[in-house]
């Protein structure tokens, strides 16, 4: 839908206000889906859902939720439902599954009957390498996803199924959650009724170690921090990291200047046990992140990003929504044209905001646009795949192995937007004089129903539309030309006209080091390799050294230069490369057969960086400046 140029009727008539939406379903004749939720075997990972559907005589199709909005995929965890049971007044009714429609079931609700009773378990897993929305459970943990559990009628759209759930939880446990809360009695907790899709954006993170940190004091909107953890020690939040949190808050609202949501919360699950996550709703994110993570330096630095980005999404991606994201359901296709605006711009968006707040320095911050930009510079993929495909190719590329990324491409669209939206808010910049930039058009672009969730959508018109009224220009072969070129590698033009250039050399660069210490070697700007502690290649980079001398992704290297391989030894044989006439020689094991490779590398360690280019003028450094605080900037907003 549009809401720019001169619309903005047109954007209040089509914008959708869950609570209307809710008042609908309550006045119109559908009753409500009662859904209660068992979660007391959480810690043996199971969690029993029963739900009471209103039914008429005749055949019924009920869904099991498919593409959910945060995932941008077909990925409901469909094959960990187990115990599907149906009856209408007390006897059990026979069922369907749809024979191409994994999703589906069919059944015949028998004559009398004006409600269908479903129960179903819901296994929870373990993480292993793969995307596993399963596993979001431990001893000690759950958060609860609504769309793991619950099946849909077919018909109504989402917000026009009101449904009232209810949750018991583990004796002794607590919970967060955004969803408001009707009553509660020891562990069972009933909450107000709702429609199904602000149902789906709302879990619950629940666990026996919780605490809560406020990161506003005043003001209309609650913005709350709460953290579980297996290990009641880890959830003592360092202060200056609280205060960062708090920092962000207030930048996000002073850039965005609205507020999408209620209230807010950031659920953060310290833990090595559950699925590694960062998921955006309208009301709160459910970040999960490895336990030590906020008291290991490395880690921390890695991370930081990760609140700025799920925040962000309140408002681009949960609020604003390209249309082709925008389905009445869970069970009609997504289309992402567009992703490299919803995740991608929140990438920009959020790497900004990690510096405004201070979870990263400015240096840091390019410390990090120098990774980004050099993978890009050697991504064998842009060669034949452009930005544009790894964008309409997201459903699969989400679930594509980590080996072979660079040949393959990954989802792209999250890192080199960065960079494109980087050069986007540097052109406003340029062509207004510095009176305006991206800060604007978010500030219009995300103007809303404050205090509300809702969804508006957009088309790629609308986007370039909302632009020109910033500053105008031709957006539409700016992008173009940005997106759909498989060739020359990008030009980085937000950064060299923003004031720096990528630079490459021996210093090294602090977050691909803080990698290292996590057990990751990326060596892409080198030997065009990615490796891990253990000696596994994850990938290596078609046309640079180590795939030219055969390694390749999958093997295991156990040597290097005569001796067991030890990530420290690999680093070493690089840095000594610069003044050795020798190659470097790997010894590798694939799949058992061991092979020894030669690899001609004297380039030293090539550690990317930004180099500031002093004749021009540096946006950059005026885009990282907070808008708020005695280091505010003071130009183009
Ligand atoms: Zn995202």
């Amino acid at each position: 839908m549009n809401r720019v140029g001169g619309r903005q009727g047109a954007f209040w008539v089509l914008v959708v206000l869950w609570t209307s939406a809710c008042a609908q379903a309550q006045a119109g004749s559908a009753r409500p889906i009662k859904i209660s939720v068992d979660a007391t075997q959480a810690a043996r990972r199971v969690l029993h859902s029963q739900l009471e559907i209103p039914a008429t005589p005749g055949p019924l199709t009920v869904y099991y939720p498919k593409w959910l909005p945060p995932d941008h995929s077909p990925d409901g965890p469909i094959s960990n439902v187990a115990g599907l049971k149906f009856s209408a007044a007390g006897k059990r009714i026979p069922w369907l599954q749809d024979s191409v429609d994994m999703y589906a079931f069919h059944l015949n609700v028998p004559r009398g009957a004006d409600s269908v009773t479903v129960d179903l378990d819901f296994l929870l897993s373990a993480p292993g390498p793969a995307i596993d929305f399963s596993a979001s459970g431990s001893a000690k943990l759950l958060i609860l996803m609504w769309s793991e559990v619950l099946l849909y009628p077919s018909g109504p759209p989402a917000a026009n199924l009101t449904f009232t759930p209810t949750l018991k939880l583990p004796t002794g446990w607590k919970f967060s959650t955004a969803l408001p809360i009707d009553h509660q009695s020891g562990n069972s907790i009933s909450f107000r009724p709702l429609p199904l899709d602000l149902l789906i954006d709302s879990p619950v993170q629940s666990g026996p170690y919780m605490k809560v940190f406020q990161l506003t004091q005043d003001g209309r909107f609650r913005h709350e921090l709460d953290v579980a953890s297996e290990d009641p020690s880890l959830l003592n939040v360092p202060p200056d990291l609280i205060h960062s949190y708090q920092r962000l808050v207030t930048e996000a609202t002073a850039l965005y200047q609205s507020h999408p949501y209620r209230e807010y919360h950031f659920l953060l699950t310290l833990s090595d046990n559950v699925m590694g996550l960062g998921q955006e709703h309208h009301e709160s994110s459910d970040d999960r992140i490895p336990a030590r993570t906020l008291i290991e330096p490395g880690k921390r630095l890695l991370e930081a990003g990760l609140f700025p980005h799920e925040f962000t999404h309140s408002w681009n991606g949960q609020f604003r929504r390209p249309e082709g994201l925008t389905t009445p359901d869970f069970q009609q296709p997504m289309k992402s044209d567009l992703i490299w605006v919803y995740e991608g711009l929140t990438s920009y968006l959020g790497t900004i905001l990690t510096a405004r707040s201070g979870l990263w320095s400015s240096a840091q911050t390019r410390e990090n646009l120098a990774v980004l930009a050099s993978t890009l510079e050697h991504r064998a993929g842009r060669n034949w795949r452009s930005l544009q495909n790894t964008a309409l190719a997201a459903q699969v590329l989400y679930f594509s192995p980590s080996e072979w990324t660079s040949y393959r491409r990954g989802t792209d669209f999250y890192t080199e937007s960065v960079l494109l939206w980087l050069e986007v808010d540097v052109t406003i910049r340029k062509l207004t004089q510095g009176q305006r930039s991206l800060d604007t058009f978010c500030r219009d672009f995300f103007a809303g129903p404050d205090g509300k969730p809702a969804i508006s959508t957009y088309t790629f018109d609308d986007l370039v539309s909302a632009l020109n009224k910033v500053a105008p220009n031709d957006w539409h072969k700016f992008f173009h030309e940005r997106l759909a070129p498989t060739e020359p590698p990008p030009a980085f033009r937000g950064l060299t006209e923003g004031g720096w250039r990528l630079v490459y050399n021996d210093d090294p660069n602090e977050m691909v080091v803080a990698a290292q210490e996590g057990g990751s070697g990326d060596f892409t700007s080198s030997l065009g390799l990615v490796i891990k502690n253990d000696g596994y290649i994850q990938d290596t980079v078609p046309g640079m050294t180590a795939y030219d001398s055969g390694l390749s992704p999958y093997m295991k290297v156990v040597g290097v230069n005569g001796r067991q391989f030890l990530l420290a030894e690999l680093i070493q044989a690089i840095h000594n490369s610069k003044s050795s006439a020798a190659p470097i020689t790997v010894l590798a094991s694939n799949g058992g057969v061991l092979e020894t490779y030669e690899l001609n590398y004297h380039g030293g360690a090539a550690y990317p960086h930004l180099e500031r280019v002093e004749s021009v003028n540096d946006y950059l450094d005026e885009i990282l400046k907070p808008l708020t605080g005695p280091n505010s900037t003071t130009t183009a907003r």
